[in-house]
């Protein structure tokens, strides 16, 4: 935090800092750290080098669809998504992809392991096998286990999402972001403009000069969230600079919030 870092994280550094206590790398998708970290494949070369997996959380990097494959296709041994964003699942839901074994070691984290081994259901899979020993105790997993109104929820949800037409999707995402910017383009000190972001979601971004409307970010940002219908926007509003991304927006509710933008940068000026 604070002052930006000097330069991009090196490949060696992360080489230097595996050691036999390491179990995974974890890779986050953020648009924000593009160019200041390591790319996942080069990520993934220097784990696997190391026979170590890596681990992508992509709970946020859907849409689009194909990324449910392109990070495993890059290499990723492991990625999680969340079932409570794009997915619209459960809230307390996610998926996993990537390798079998690892799968099998997550499920294994959330077993109930009260569990006699010669009556062991998994008894095949571990016992058998040579794998394990004896069943574990509680795993790490057991407080965070998965309940079957979740798994079904997003199951459900996971087909409307796959059933999607992504470029009707996309034509209305631009289409709502596309009348917030028309309907505003006649205030003075306030310029529109749109952006699309990782997931190519076209978002508006609003700019305007917090001197001239007498308004600061914040106060923007906040009045809005306390207003009725609640609007919540992309970024604190510093600099006079907010985002607006149509993604949950129904039919309609653009021409809403570009009238409450409206009213709000229009009446301290006033
Ligand atoms: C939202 C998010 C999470 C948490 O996902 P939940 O499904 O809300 O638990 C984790 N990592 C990143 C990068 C996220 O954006």
């Amino acid at each position: 935090m604070g002052s930006p870092a000097p330069r991009p994280v090196q490949p060696w550094e992360i080489e230097s800092a595996i050691n036999p206590h390491t179990a995974a790398i974890y890779w986050p998708v953020m648009e924000e750290a593009e160019g200041k970290t390591v790319g996942l494949a080069e990520t993934v070369a220097v784990a696997h080098r190391h026979a170590v997996p890596v681990i992508v959380d992509a709970s946020a990097a859907l849409p689009p669809t194909g990324n449910l494959r392109a990070f495993i296709a890059a290499g990723a041994d492991l990625v999680a998504y969340s079932g409570g964003k794009a997915l619209r699942g459960p809230q307390a839901s996610g998926l996993l992809t990537g390798r079998r074994d690892l799968i099998q070691s997550v499920a294994l984290q959330h077993q109930d392991m009260d569990v006699h081994p010669v009556t062991w259901s998994l008894r095949a899979q571990w016992l058998d096998t040579g794998i394990l020993p004896g069943p574990p105790l509680q795993g790490i997993g057991r407080s965070l286990k998965v309940g079957k109104e979740e798994i079904v929820g997003l199951l459900t949800a996971l087909r409307p999402f796959l059933a999607r037409d992504e470029v009707a999707e996309h034509a209305d995402w631009l289409a709502q972001s596309r009348a917030i910017t028309e309907a505003l383009f006649n205030v003075p000190g306030l310029q529109c403009d749109i952006v699309e972001n990782a997931q190519g979601i076209p978002l508006t971004r609003v700019k305007w000069d917090e001197a001239r409307l007498r308004l600061h970010g914040a106060e923007l940002v906040n009045a809005l969230a306390e207003g009725d219908p609640s609007i919540g926007v992309g970024g604190d509003g510093a600099g006079g600079m907010i985002t607006l991304n149509p993604f949950s927006l129904a039919p309609g509710q653009a021409q809403l919030v570009a009238q409450r933008l409206r009213e709000l940068l229009t009446s301290a000026s006033a």
